[in-house]
C-alpha cells in the first residue's frame, strides 16, 4: 500500500478504481490558405459555437444559477476575447489555416507563461486551453467529451479546469486527484458542489491508472492498493459520512426552530465570493460573517474600490435578499500582508490591527466603505467592524461614514443611506461595555475565538497554550451571557460568528442565553440546524442554569457532555 498525503478540498471518502486523465492532443495539420477573409470567418464562427456550447453547459450544470455559472462563463469569455485578437493575427500575418493558428498561438502562450506558480494565472492558462481545445475540436471536427469508461472512477491529474469536470459524467465521478490547483480554485469549487472528495496537491504519477485506491477528502490521503485493514476501516468510515449526510439532506428547506418554536436564524461565514455556492447548497439563511480582509490577503496590491465593490455586489446579489454581513477589513496579528507595511511587532494580536488600522489609516478605509455603501443598493448587506474595544470608536467610525456619504452625494454616486452597522464583541473591554456599545449599533456578533483569545491571554496559534484556550472557561461563557443579555435590553440582534456557534455542546447553552443568530462554515449549516431543533427553550435553561453554577472549565465541559445530544 502507498500513502500520499495532500489538501483535501472537499470532504468525503471514495473507494474504487483510478483513472488517470491525460489533456486531449490534437495532431493538426498546417496548410497555406489563399482567402483570408474567409479563413477568419471560419474561425469567427467555430469561436461562436464554442461560446454558445460553454453558455449550453454551464447552464446546464450548475445547480445554483447566476454565481459560479456566471463567473466561469465570465472567466472563458474574456479569456476567449484576447486569444481571439492573437488567432486573428496569426491567420493574418502567416496566411495558415485557423485550426493551426488556434494550436500554436496556444502553444506560445503556454509556453511563456508556464513557470509562473500565481494560481490566478494558472487558472486563466486553463481557460484558455480549454477554450482552444474546443476551438480546435470545432475546427478540426474532434469533440473533446471526456470518456470515463462504464464503471465510478476516481479520476487522478496533473490539473482540471471546471469545465472538465462537468464534461465528465457525474454518476462515474467518484472522486478527483489533482497535483495542481487550490481549494479556492473554481475546479475545487464544483467539486464541493458536485458533492465530491477533492484532493489536492497530490504528486500523481500516471502509472497509477487502473489501480484500485481511497481518497480521503476529511484527512487529504490517498491510498493506493490499500491493504485489508485499511480497505476495512475506511469502508466503515464511508458508510457512516453518508449515513451523517442522509439525514442532514433532510434538513434542507427546513425552519430554524427550536423544539418549542422559538425561530432561529443560521447564517454561513465565508471568506470570499466562491463560498457563496456552498452556503446557498446548504440552505444558509443569510451570511453572518464575509470575512473580507481574503480580498485583500489574495491581492499583491490594495483592492480597489472597483474590485470591492464587484464582489459585494455580486455576493449580495447572489444572495438575493438575504442578510450579507459584511466585517471590514481585519488585517494584522496571524493575518499580514506586506503590502500594508506593517512594522514587525512584539504582540501583534494586542498591535496594530484590524479597526486601528483602519482608523489611522483612513484613506483605505475609506475606500472600503464606500464599495460597501455602494453595494448595498444591490442587496441586503450590513457592516461590521471588528476588534473594537470604546464607545468612542464607533462614533469615530460614525464620522468617517458620514464623510463618505457626503463624498458619494457630492460626486453624484448611488448608495444606501440606511445600511445596519453592527460591530464584533470579541474584546474583554467590549463585553465590559456592551450595555453602551448596544444603544449604539444595531446588533452584535459574538467573536469567540478572539473573546476567548483575549479573556484567557492565550494566543489563539500558540499550540504550547492550546489547552489553557477553552470557550468553556466560566469566564469566556459569562462573557457570553452578558454580551446577548445587552444587545437583549437594548432590543438588538446579537447572534455569534466565531467558531463556538458551531459547537453541537453549546447549543442549549446559546439558545438560553437567548442567541438570535449562529453563523456557522458552510458544511456545518445543516448540523447547526439539527442540533437547534433538539432542544426546548426550558430544557436549555435547566443545561443552563447548571452550568451558570461552575467555577472551571473542566466543571462546565462535564455538564455539557453530559446533556449532549
Ligand atoms: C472571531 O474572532 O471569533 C471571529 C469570528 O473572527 P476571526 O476568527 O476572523 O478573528
Ligand atoms: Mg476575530
Amino acid at each position: 500500500m502507498d500513502v500520499y498525503k495532500g489538501t483535501g478540498a472537499f470532504s468525503g471518502i471514495a473507494i474504487g478504481k483510478i483513472l488517470y486523465y491525460h489533456k486531449s492532443e490534437y495532431q493538426m495539420r498546417q496548410y497555406e490558405i489563399t482567402d483570408v477573409k474567409t479563413e477568419l470567418n471560419i474561425f469567427r464562427q467555430a469561436r461562436t459555437r464554442v461560446m454558445e456550447q460553454l453558455e449550453d453547459l454551464y447552464e446546464k450544470n450548475c445547480i445554483i444559477q447566476g454565481t459560479q455559472a456566471e463567473i466561469f462563463l465570465r472567466q472563458n469569455l474574456l479569456e476567449g476575447k484576447s486569444f481571439q485578437r492573437a488567432i486573428e493575427s496569426v491567420i493574418q500575418s502567416e496566411k495558415v489555416n485557423s485550426a493551426y493558428a488556434v494550436m500554436t498561438t496556444r502553444d506560445e502562450m503556454l509556453k511563456t507563461f508556464r513557470t509562473l506558480e500565481e494560481p490566478a494565472i494558472k487558472e486563466r492558462l486553463d481557460n484558455m486551453r480549454e477554450i482552444s481545445d474546443r476551438l480546435i475540436g470545432e475546427l478540426g471536427g474532434i469533440s473533446p467529451r471526456i470518456d470515463l469508461g462504464d464503471e465510478p472512477v476516481i479520476v487522478v491529474t496533473e490539473s482540471i479546469t471546471p469545465t472538465e469536470l462537468m464534461e465528465m459524467d457525474k454518476d462515474k465521478l467518484m472522486a478527483i486527484v489533482t497535483h495542481h490547483g487550490s481549494d479556492m480554485s473554481h475546479a475545487a469549487i464544483m467539486a464541493k458542489t458536485m458533492n465530491i472528495p477533492a484532493l489536492l496537491e497530490i504528486d500523481t504519477d500516471s502509472e497509477w491508472d487502473g489501480r484500485q485506491a481511497i481518497v480521503d477528502g476529511y484527512t487529504g490521503t490517498l491510498y493506493i492498493d490499500p491493504d485489508e485493514e485499511t480497505m476495512k476501516v475506511m469502508t466503515e468510515k464511508r458508510e457512516e459520512d453518508r449515513r451523517q449526510k442522509t439525514l442532514l439532506e433532510e434538513l434542507k428547506g427546513k425552519e430554524n426552530v427550536t423544539l418549542s418554536g422559538q425561530k432561529i436564524n443560521v447564517y454561513a461565514n465565508i471568506g470570499n465570493l466562491s463560498d457563496v455556492g456552498a452556503v446557498l447548497k446548504n440552505d444558509a439563511g443569510g451570511i453572518g460573517l464575509f470575512r473580507s480582509e481574503f480580498l485583500y490577503l489574495e491581492n499583491s496590491d490594495f483592492p480597489t474600490e472597483e474590485q470591492q465593490f464587484a464582489v459585494y455586489k455580486q455576493v449580495a446579489e447572489n444572495m438575493a435578499g438575504k442578510k450579507v454581513i459584511i466585517r471590514t477589513l481585519d488585517i494584522g496579528a496571524d493575518k499580514q500582508v506586506d503590502y500594508f507595511g506593517l512594522d514587525k511587532e512584539e504582540n501583534p494580536a494586542l498591535g496594530y490591527r484590524a479597526i486601528r488600522i483602519c482608523l489611522t489609516r483612513k484613506e483605505i478605509f475609506k475606500t472600503q466603505l464606500r464599495a460597501l455603501y455602494r453595494a448595498a443598493m444591490f442587496g441586503n448587506i450590513s457592516i461590521m467592524f471588528p476588534m473594537i474595544i470604546s464607545v468612542a470608536e464607533v462614533h469615530e467610525i460614525k464620522a468617517i461614514i458620514a464623510e463618505v456619504k457626503e463624498e458619494l452625494k457630492n460626486e453624484g454616486i448611488p448608495f444606501k443611506d440606511d445600511v445596519e452597522l453592527g460591530v464584533m464583541i470579541e474584546t474583554p473591554a467590549s463585553v465590559m461595555i456592551s450595555r453602551e456599545l448596544a444603544k449604539e449599533v444595531d446588533f452584535f456578533s459574538v467573536g469567540t475565538n478572539d473573546l476567548t483569545q483575549y479573556t484567557m491571554a492565550v494566543d489563539r496559534g500558540n499550540s504550547k497554550v492550546a489547552y489553557l484556550y477553552s470557550v468553556y472557561n466560566p469566564a469566556v461563557i459569562r462573557s457570553i451571557k452578558r454580551i446577548i443579555s445587552a444587545a437583549a435590553n437594548e432590543n438588538i440582534i446579537a447572534g455569534m460568528c466565531g467558531e463556538a456557534a458551531a459547537d453541537p455542546l453549546l447549543t442549549p447553552l446559546l439558545i438560553s442565553f437567548g442567541l438570535k443568530e449562529f453563523s456557522v462554515n458552510a458544511s456545518s449549516i445543516l448540523r447547526t440546524r439539527a442540533q437547534i431543533a433538539k432542544w426546548t427553550k426550558a430544557e436549555a435553561d435547566k443545561v443552563a442554569d447548571e452550568v451558570m453554577k461552575c467555577a472551571t472549565q473542566e466543571e462546565v465541559y462535564e455538564i455539557l457532555k453530559r446533556y449532549q445530544r
